[in-house]
Parts: structure tokens; C-alpha cells; sequence
């Protein structure tokens, strides 16, 4: 191009205005064309791998971040909040032995206890589904035995809802019955181990495992023939004190309201079996390819967006948690926070969490990529990702609806690697939630923060209460450690 053209295009993009006050099309044109998008996927997942909190590779995987925002032109920090424990696993075997004897691979759930050196044997029991009746009907011989419970395959998003349901109701009634610890089948097929928390998290005391599903349905076959099993386990764990981690929260600033926020998150924490692709690696990448593309347009939206990248999110929400505790006096003047954490199948709409007010909002928002739909928006609270924190302080939040797809039998499993990743579909939701994030930080608002009493009557008045109990998160908004103060 001759020289003097360069300048007329520059003066040209220079002087160019804005886009139009709701006008993603630039950003989502963008998003859909050709973007490193794949290529941080891949370097995320194939090179830094799995990433728990409080491994080596969890602290790469925020420096990685730190330096996409950086080559990409966007404001990015650190920032530190607390974690509760260190837990990663080590290793962990067992063995089934008695009137058979053959080893089975497992997995520790998270939070488990480890095993003394030596290993821990006590007899194996068959507690059917794990029902209150089943437990129960074991009498005296669940005491100080490890209960081996049977779950269905897990196949889609209500599965895995019923599969965390299902064991806090198993959890806490084999610890009411003194068991020494509880075995699940592996729920994924092919034999593929994977991590599900223990229902109570830190405050877990025992041994949790999950054993591959064809050994562990054997050892069920067995014991319903009447065989006397034992199982011995020697589980190894690298635990520790509380410690410091951090999010990584990215800038692009408001032109007219810049202390007005939206804030789109995915976690950039995984368990470390696979390399933590669908969960959450995909969305990860999705956050960073829009602050990318919108810096690379120079679009500057009347209010400012945050590009969060939580951490802890797998060991209990702890870094959207610190979020909302470091930026509190942000939080009145905070629109949207939104949470994309179901993989990589198609975005159907979004949960508006109970708030009808966001329905009309979300709608809106989705008009520059209703191609891209049908869009269905249901407004109900979501619990088990990091919208929690932004919901218990009152802060308008949104959960993408995804299609199922692969997520269910890979979930928190060796198999959630890079090639699961639908990356054509990926892809068109960067383009949706691009056009839902700027749309949310240029139209008029018409919700504010939910006050106390607000919030305590969408806990009762919808589940919201359930699942938070489900998930271990009830007893800390119950004691004001978690959610709006008065
Ligand atoms: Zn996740």
C-alpha cells in the first residue's frame, strides 16, 4: 500500500466513531473470523495440562493468562484470594481381597483424607444406591466399612445434577452410620476415573473414592453372590494449610460509565486427571479471544466489561468468592456477571437466576446473533459455578445454557482433553457471548442489586436453598460468611 494511503486509513480509523450504541456486529464478525482462539485452547490444555489449585501448573496456567491479555493490548491483573486447604492427590490404589482378590484403579475425591502409610483394610459393603433405605437396611455392618455404592452412567447436565444430588444425600448418611469411608462406581464409561468433591468438602473426614466402573460393578456382582470382600486403600494426598491464590481479571474501560461494570468469567482452574478442556479450558479461551477482538477493534462500550478468569472455582467457587469480596464497594454499580462453564456445546439461551427483570435484558442482548440461536432464557438460580458469589450479593447474574453434548462423560474425567472440544461450536459462542457481554455494557439498566431481604426471599421462594445444600454452600450464607450482609 503507497504511503500516503497508509496515512488516509489511519486518519480514517482514527476519526472513526464508535460503534453504534448497540451495535456488536464489528465484534461478533471478528470473533467469527479467523482468531488465535483454538490455538490458546491448545497451549492451555496440551501444554500446561491440568491445572488444580495449588499446583505448578495452576500458577503457570495465570501467568499464561496474564500474558494473552498482555500480547493482546488489555489491562490485566492478579488477584489474590484465599484458599481454604491444599488438596491434591498423590496417588491412590486399592485392592479388593477376601474370597477374591484383584486390584481396582481409583481416584481420591476431592477433600478426601489420605490413608496412613500402610494403607487402610476393612470390610467391603454393597450399599445398593446409596438410598437412606439401603444404608439403613445395612445395620451394624456399615460401621467401619468402606460402602460401595452404584450410580447410573452419566450421560447429560440433569445426570450430573442427580449424580452431586444424590451423593450429599449418600455422604451424609453414611457418616451418620460410622462408615470408614464411601466408594462410588466410576459413572463415565470406559472405565475412565475422574474427580467429584465429597459432599461436605473441607469438612470431610474420611476416605472418598471413586473405582473404575467394571471393577467396581464386579466387586458389587460379588458381594450380591454372597462373597466376603475386603478392600484395602492407600490413598497419598499433598495437603496443606490455607493459602493464597489468584484470579486473573482483565479491563477494557467504559467510555461513558467506566465505574459501571459487566463481568464475564469462566475458571481457569481444572482436577488434574485430563487437561481440563471442557471443563473449563474452552471458555477460558472464549473470555480472552473477546477482550482480544474488542481491543483489536478499539470498541469501547459505555460501560467498562472485566474479563474474570476465577480460580478455585473446582474446590468450592473460591475465586469468584474472592471477587466479590475484593471488589465490594463495586458491587452496587455492577449490571451483569456472567458464567460459561458447560463446555462447548451449542449456548441455548442463559438462566437468568431467578430475576424476571433480566429475561427482557438478555433478549435484547442476543439480537446481533439470534442466527445463531433458537434462544430459550429460563429464569431460574443456578448453583455449582461462579455466578454463585455475584447471586448471594444481589448482583444480576447469568449462567450460559449449553447443550449437553460430550460434557457428561468426560466431566472432571481423564478423558476432557483438547480433542473434545467442539471448536467449530466454540467458536459460535464467542460470537454469542460477545454480543451478550458489549450489549449488556451499552443499554439502559433498569434492575439494581438486590438488597438482603431480596435475596433471602429467592432463597425461599425457588430451590436456590437445595442446591446450595447440595453443593456444601448452604451452612456459609446461613452464618453471613457468604452473601449480602444486612
Ligand atoms: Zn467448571
Amino acid at each position: 500500500m503507497p504511503r500516503f494511503l497508509i496515512l488516509v486509513a489511519t486518519l480514517v480509523m482514527s476519526c472513526a466513531t464508535p460503534a453504534s450504541a448497540t451495535d456488536a456486529d464489528p465484534l461478533v464478525a471478528a470473533i467469527l473470523g479467523e482468531t488465535p482462539l483454538i490455538d490458546d485452547l491448545r497451549t492451555l490444555t496440551d501444554e500446561i495440562g491440568g491445572r488444580p489449585d495449588g499446583s505448578d501448573a495452576n500458577a503457570a496456567a495465570v501467568e499464561w493468562a496474564l500474558e494473552r491479555f498482555r500480547e493482546a493490548g488489555v489491562t490485566a491483573r492478579k488477584e489474590a484470594f484465599r484458599m481454604p486447604m491444599r488438596w491434591l492427590e498423590r496417588s491412590a490404589s486399592a485392592q479388593v481381597r477376601g474370597d477374591v482378590h484383584f486390584s481396582a484403579r481409583v481416584a481420591a475425591m476431592p477433600y478426601s483424607t489420605p490413608t496412613a502409610t500402610g494403607g487402610l483394610t476393612v470390610a467391603l459393603v454393597d450399599a445398593g444406591k446409596g438410598t437412606p433405605a439401603e444404608i439403613e437396611g445395612l445395620g451394624a455392618r456399615a460401621k467401619g466399612a468402606f460402602l460401595l455404592v452404584e450410580t447410573p452412567m452419566l450421560e447429560d447436565i440433569p445426570g450430573l445434577f442427580r449424580e452431586y444430588m444424590d451423593a450429599a444425600a449418600t455422604e451424609a448418611r453414611a457418616i451418620e452410620v460410622g462408615v470408614a469411608g464411601v466408594v462410588y462406581v466410576g459413572s463415565r464409561p470406559r472405565n475412565v476415573l475422574y474427580r467429584q468433591i465429597a459432599a461436605l468438602g473441607t469438612d470431610n473426614t474420611r476416605p472418598m473414592l471413586v473405582m473404575e466402573r467394571s471393577n467396581g460393578m464386579r466387586a458389587l456382582r460379588l458381594l450380591r453372590q454372597g462373597k466376603k470382600l475386603e478392600l484395602h486403600v492407600e490413598v497419598d494426598l499433598d495437603t496443606g494449610p490455607a493459602y493464597e491464590s489468584h484470579n486473573v481479571v482483565a479491563e477494557i474501560p467504559g467510555r461513558e460509565l467506566p465505574n459501571e461494570f459487566v463481568v464475564i468469567g469462566a475458571h481457569l482452574d481444572s482436577w488434574g486427571l485430563g487437561t481440563g478442556a471442557l471443563d473449563n479450558g474452552c471458555n477460558v479461551a472464549l473470555v480472552i479471544d473477546i477482550a482480544r477482538q474488542m481491543q483489536r477493534l478499539g470498541l469501547r462500550p459505555r460501560r467498562t466489561i472485566r474479563f474474570a478468569l476465577f480460580n478455585g472455582e473446582e474446590h468450592g467457587l473460591h475465586g469468584s468468592w474472592g471477587y466479590v469480596i475484593t471488589h465490594a464497594d463495586e458491587l452496587d454499580d455492577t449490571v451483569m456477571a456472567s458464567s460459561y462453564d458447560i463446555g462447548s456445546g451449542r449456548i441455548t439461551g442463559f438462566f437468568t437466576g431467578g430475576r424476571a427483570e433480566l429475561l427482557d435484558a438478555v433478549e435484547r442482548a442476543l439480537e446481533p446473533v439470534r442466527g445463531l440461536g433458537p434462544f430459550h432464557n429460563i429464569d431460574i438460580p443456578i448453583v455449582g459455578t461462579d455466578n454463585f458469589d455475584f447471586m448471594m450479593e444481589g448482583v444480576g447474574n447469568l449462567v450460559a445454557n449449553q447443550e449437553s453434548a460430550n460434557y457428561g462423560p468426560n466431566y472432571h474425567a481423564g478423558t476432557d482433553t483438547f480433542d473434545k472440544v467442539d471448536q467449530h461450536q466454540l467458536r459460535l459462542n464467542a460470537a454469542i457471548a460477545a454480543a451478550v457481554t458489549y450489549n449488556f455494557a451499552e443499554m439502559e439498566v433498569d434492575w439494581k442489586r438486590q438488597t438482603r431481604a431480596e435475596i433471602e426471599d429467592l432463597v425461599e421462594s425457588t430451590d436456590l436453598g437445595a442446591q446450595m445444600r447440595t453443593f456444601h454452600m448452604f451452612d456459609a450464607w446461613e452464618k453471613g460468611e457468604r452473601g449480602r450482609k444486612d
